[in-house]
């Protein structure tokens, strides 16, 4: 047996628990932790090379005296260990790995023969490369779910811990049994349900076991694809399951087994009917679904085009349920809402992007370590959460920096900059209100040649699209225009990089819809991930009319399940925003005869009830075959407009 194995970093407990989809294939952990640290094996970076123990580790004499393995003994213990602690290793077969498994399904029907329980999971497949876990998935009607989960428990398995631990519904348990030739092997006991939208998890964990135990040709196909992974160095225990996603849904549709595309008719739910929400729900009204929003405002911009508004905040967990009963699939427009709603709408119906995608997006600081981990390029930053964190932090960085709340700024709102230390003491005690909940991010502001955002698609068998890169201009933190496919200084280059990056990180957070990465271009034309947003972007406004399909319409898409559209561009597309300026007022737009006097424009009005200084109210883009010419007539439509009673 090949001695060599490979060993990934482990994110963390959470992140490697990661996500979750109703998929088979997401071979989720419960406790992978941080690996060793980099060595110098030359087939990897982010992954380590390292030598399995050639000789077991002295036992715990609790562990000897367990009896779970071969030669059980009567002992006082359970048959089942406590779950080890271990980096992810990708490893040959071992065809001793059956037998464990047979001995570990044997232990779970001892006293309850009428446990339907199978081995899954690439241990389950002679010859194949595979992380040494024994995954096994015992079937279970819902209503006895619990009292599987108990009988586990006490042959030994424990609840699965970290940030995402599979739902009761559907418990993950985690255990090891001892072995006479090695340390104890991890098992992943996944208990599924026979009823629900859960309940085609087992037979697809079979359909692909079977696949691939009856065809060598896919074997090798599924291996070389693990090497590859492993060899790119693919930086986490979850990123390795991830970049399997695409390979495995491919099978299983061509074994019949994929959920089908919504039917026109059906109900898509909304949380957030701002005007991404609105623009959304236009999408998704000409393809003929229907939509029900969650929103805090009755009258909020997608209400227009809605069945139904669910009225309530983006805390309400009880609001979700009810969006979750309105609807057959949901999404969000925003990331500021409560991880919680996406949980509880995921009990029930699809929801993307998941819940994980979510975490790491929507806190500043959760996204710097999810960057980090990843190998995203981000400017160098540190957390803080006391003024003695802040000024160390900026004696390393260096002036200027930003400060940002983690949690819940936009369009530059809750951001400071720092140009010197007399700065640190005031603008920290400005930002204090949330330095104790959610903590602050602090970064070197950079010097760059642009502002880029690059906007991909994922859809639910984890193929990519990309959309050629927005240069954008923000005034005082908020955008005001968009120019696709970017001009100069971007380059041809720097476009490669950027959608190779943004469909990487896409495929990281397992998201199904639109990614868009909000990137700095350099002097020396590298790139630098400034902000992530898990949804439709301002910045990608120009391909309604600029684009062979817009990215709402191909968010929906990839929500519906169904074939992404064609993301090139027709021609160069210019997106100018229309704010709201002075006071709060019922919103009155004049001077649209001159604005749309130019043929070429195209006027977005969101049908915000009233107006304020900087709100966000429409937008107007040209395409044009120049992209001095599409930005200039953007803007000369633009200063036709104003709002009346302008103070
Ligand atoms: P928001 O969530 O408000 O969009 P961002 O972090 O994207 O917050 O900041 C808004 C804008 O502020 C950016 O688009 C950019 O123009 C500027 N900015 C933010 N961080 C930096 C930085 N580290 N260096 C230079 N400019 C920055
Ligand atoms: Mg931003």
């Amino acid at each position: 047996m090949e001695r060599r194995a490979v060993q990934a970093r482990g994110r963390s407990a959470h992140a490697a628990a990661g996500a979750r989809t109703q998929r088979p294939e997401r071979e989720r952990s419960g406790n992978e932790r941080s690996g060793p640290s980099r060595t110098d094996c030359p087939a990897a970076t982010a992954y380590t090379c390292a030598p399995m123990p050639d000789r077991p580790p002295t036992r715990d004499p609790r562990i000897a005296a367990s009896g779970a393995g071969s030669h059980a003994e009567p002992h006082a213990g359970p048959p089942i260990l406590p779950y080890p602690q271990r980096p992810l290793i990708v490893t040959a077969s071992d065809p001793i790995w059956p037998v464990l498994a047979a001995r570990v399904m044997e232990i779970v029907r001892a006293d309850r023969p009428e446990i339907e329980i199978h081995h899954i999971g690439s241990t389950s497949v002679p010859g194949l490369l595979a992380k040494p876990i024994l995954d096994l998935g015992v079937l279970a009607d819902p209503s006895s779910i619990a009292d599987i989960a108990e009988h586990a428990r006490r042959l030994g398995f424990g609840a699965q811990t970290g940030m995402f631990p599979f739902p009761p519904t559907r418990p993950l348990l985690l255990g090891a049994l001892s072995r006479d030739d090695g340390p104890p092997i991890p098992i992943h006991l996944h208990v599924m349900p026979t009823a629900g939208r859960f309940q085609h998890d087992l037979r697809r964990h079979l359909v692909f076991r079977d696949a691939l135990r009856a065809d060598p040709d896919l074997r090798q196909a599924y291996a070389d694809l693990k090497r590859g992974i492993v060899r790119a160095g693919v930086g986490t225990g979850l990123s390795y399951s991830l970049n399997k996603t695409a390979f495995i849904r491919d099978v299983l549709a061509a074994h019949g087994e994929e959920d089908s595309p919504l039917a026109p008719g059906s109900t898509i739910g909304i949380i957030g009917g701002g005007q991404l929400g609105r623009m959304l729900a236009l999408a998704a009204r000409r393809l003929g679904y229907r939509i029900v929003v969650l929103d805090p405002d009755p009258a909020c911009p997608a209400a227009a085009v809605a069945e139904r508004v669910v009225v309530a905040t983006y805390d309400d967990v009880d609001a979700a349920g009810e969006l979750a009963a309105s609807c057959d699939v949901a999404t969000y427009e925003l990331e500021h809402i409560a991880a919680a709603m996406v949980r509880r709408i995921d009990a029930d119906r699809p929801i993307h992007p998941v819940e994980y995608a979510l975490r790491m997006t929507q806190d500043r600081l959760a996204e710097r370590r999810f960057l980090t981990a990843v190998g995203a390029p981000t400017a160098p930053w540190r957390e803080v959460r006391t003024l003695e964190d802040l000024r160390r932090g900026a004696a390393e960085l260096g002036y200027p920096l930003r400060l940002k709340v983690a949690i819940g700024g936009y369009d530059g709102r809750s951001q400071v900059r720092l140009a010197a230390e007399e700065d640190l003491g005031p603008r920290f005690a400005a930002l204090a209100g949330s330095v104790q909940r959610d903590g602050l991010l602090l970064e070197r502001e950079l010097e760059f040649a642009a502002e880029c955002s690059a906007i991909v698609a994922r859809d639910a068998r984890g193929r990519t699209v990309a959309y050629p890169l927005a240069r954008n201009l923000h005034d005082d933190g908020i955008l005001v225009e968009s120019i696709a496919p970017a001009p100069p200084p971007v380059t041809p280059a720097i476009v490669a990089v950027a959608q190779e990056l943004a469909g990487r990180l896409a495929t990281e957070l397992d998201l199904v819809g639109i990614l868009t990465v909000e990137l700095f271009v350099l002097h020396d034309g590298s790139l630098v991930v400034n902000e992530l947003a898990p949804r439709v972007h301002n910045s990608g406004h120009w391909t309604i009319e600029g684009a062979v399909t817009s990215q709402f319409e191909q968010h929906i898409r990839a929500l519906a399940g169904l074939p992404l559209g064609a993301p090139d561009a027709t021609g160069i597309g210019a997106t100018v925003n229309l704010l709201g300026t002075g006071r709060r007022r019922p919103a009155r737009l004049a001077g649209l005869d001159r604005a749309l006097a130019d043929p070429a424009v195209h006027l977005h009005v969101y049908d915000k009830r009233e107006v304020f200084e900087r709100r966000k109210m429409g937008h107007l883009t040209v395409v044009a075959a120049h992209p001095d010419e599409a930005i200039t007539r953007a803007r000369t439509a633009l200063a036709a407009l104003h709002w009346e009673d302008e103070p």
